[in-house]
């Protein structure tokens, strides 16, 4: 059978994307090079936006069954080591701050997928095939012979080294945007299990550094860097964390036999201001493959998911119509310029002010941390999730 749909990865952009279209009993092959369950660097914070876009894709029983780690305080601290606690209450159960190890979580999503009719493949994508403009297909490799499969439309979701988007959106994953992060899972550390700790440090600047528990006794450790510091600053990945290590709200904290296990490196790309071009004739781009992290927050879950369903979406309508040209799936990026990238330019600007000005931040800090300032209630307000009671500890 020839299936209407390949989508190219099954992480939450390709499988948020399969069950929007296999739900309109559309026929979808989803592909990933990994058999599911698998691991996925990461922070692994799930948060509520992104519960909501998993409600919507018939998930909340799921999720709220799963055992994931509920976070009710965010713990934030400054370069100057002014720390502001942020106490996250959700609006309603259905939307939780979450941290969810992806190993756990991705799997939830692909099943779900297959359950709603997609068929689940393991085979690594090579490229798309082109023909007179045109995508009409996928190489794939598998069990070491590579074949062709010819699809109505394809969807690249195969992430931040998506060969899909070096074929057909090369301009999307420079290495000059490139940010290489460092994940692991540390025990031994004395934690608060329901509080996420976020670290801006000057040594690690302008990336920042986390402790988000997923139980009593361990926690998913990170932090990141610039590829274009790593070689100047002849500091890597292990050197900024053991500068992390050795920050003053950690140190005391660690026992005799701390560790951290199953650290890993991966790398994404940062978005631009102007949103490239991820729709074509006969294909879209979602999630990190269009580069729809959050620059500031380095989210990418909740985009992955919306990307994901909007395109679906798309891709339904393109399909009753039969028409799988751009003038159609154009409609995809128009979509995502005003529901996502809206957001991500707002959050490049942030970005950009505190890389110009650092100390900015630690003015913004303090003035969060007074309940009389305009900033803190502003924030509040604006939230609703959200209560920040800063204890200013210096
Ligand atoms: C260190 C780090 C911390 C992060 N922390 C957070 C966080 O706390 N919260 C948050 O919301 N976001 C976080 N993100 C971002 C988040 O991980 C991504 O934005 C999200 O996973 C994007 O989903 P996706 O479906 O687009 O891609 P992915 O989740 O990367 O899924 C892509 C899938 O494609 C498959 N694939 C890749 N290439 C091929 C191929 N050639 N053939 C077949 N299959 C292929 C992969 O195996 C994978 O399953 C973090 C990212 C990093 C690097």
């Amino acid at each position: 059978m020839q299936p209407d749909v390949i989508i190219v990865g099954a992480g939450p952009g390709g499988s948020a994307a399969a069950i929007t279209l296999a739900k309109n009993g559309h026929k979808v092959l989803l592909l990933d090079r990994k058999e599911f369950p698998r691991d996925k660097v990461c922070g692994d914070g799930l948060l509520p936006g992104s519960v909501r876009f998993l409600n919507k894709l018939g998930l909340k029983d799921q999720i709220q069954t799963a055992g994931f780690n509920p976070i009710n305080e965010m713990m934030v601290i400054s370069p100057e080591n002014t720390t502001i606690n942020i106490s996250i209450t959700p609006r309603d159960k259905d939307t939780q701050f979450y941290i969810a190890p992806r190993k756990d979580f991705d799997v939830l999503l692909q099943r779900k997928a297959v359950a709603s009719g997609a068929k689940f493949l393991i085979a690594n994508a090579h490229e798309p095939v082109i023909t007179d403009g045109v995508v009409t297909g996928i190489n794939i490799v598998k069990n070491g012979r590579v074949s062709t499969f010819t699809s109505t439309i394809l969807i690249g979701a195969d992430g931040s080294s998506s060969a899909m988007a070096r074929t057909l959106a090369p301009q999307i994953h420079k290495v000059q945007q490139r940010i290489l992060w460092r994940r692991g899972y540390i025990s031994g550390l004395e934690i608060d299990p329901q509080r996420a700790e976020f670290y801006f440090i000057k040594e690690i600047a302008p990336c920042g550094a986390w402790i988000f528990p997923i139980s009593a006794t361990s926690a998913n450790i990170g932090l990141g860097q610039y590829q274009q510091d790593y070689i100047p600053k002849q500091k890597n990945l292990n050197d900024l964390m053991e500068i992390f290590l050795n920050h003053p709200h950690i140190k005391p904290r660690l026992s005799a036999d701390w560790k951290i296990s199953n650290s890993k490196s991966w790398y994404y790309h940062l978005a631009t201001w102007n949103q490239p071009r991820i729709a074509f004739d006969g294909a879209l781009l979602v999630g990190d493959a269009a580069s729809f992290l959050d620059p500031f927050s380095g989210e990418g879950i909740k985009n992955a998911l919306h990307s994901g369903i909007i395109a679906g979406e798309i891709v339904d309508e393109a399909l009753r119509k039969k028409d799988y040209s751009y003038s159609i799936l154009s409609g995809y990026e128009r979509r995502c310029k005003k529901e996502i990238y809206s957001v991500i330019r707002r959050s490049l600007a942030i970005k950009k002010c505190f890389e110009l000005f650092p100390m900015q931040m630690v003015k913004l800090f303090n003035r969060i941390n007074n309940p009389n300032s305009l900033t803190h209630r502003f924030i509040e307000k604006q939230s609703g999730n959200f209560h920040i009671g800063g204890d200013a500890s210096n």
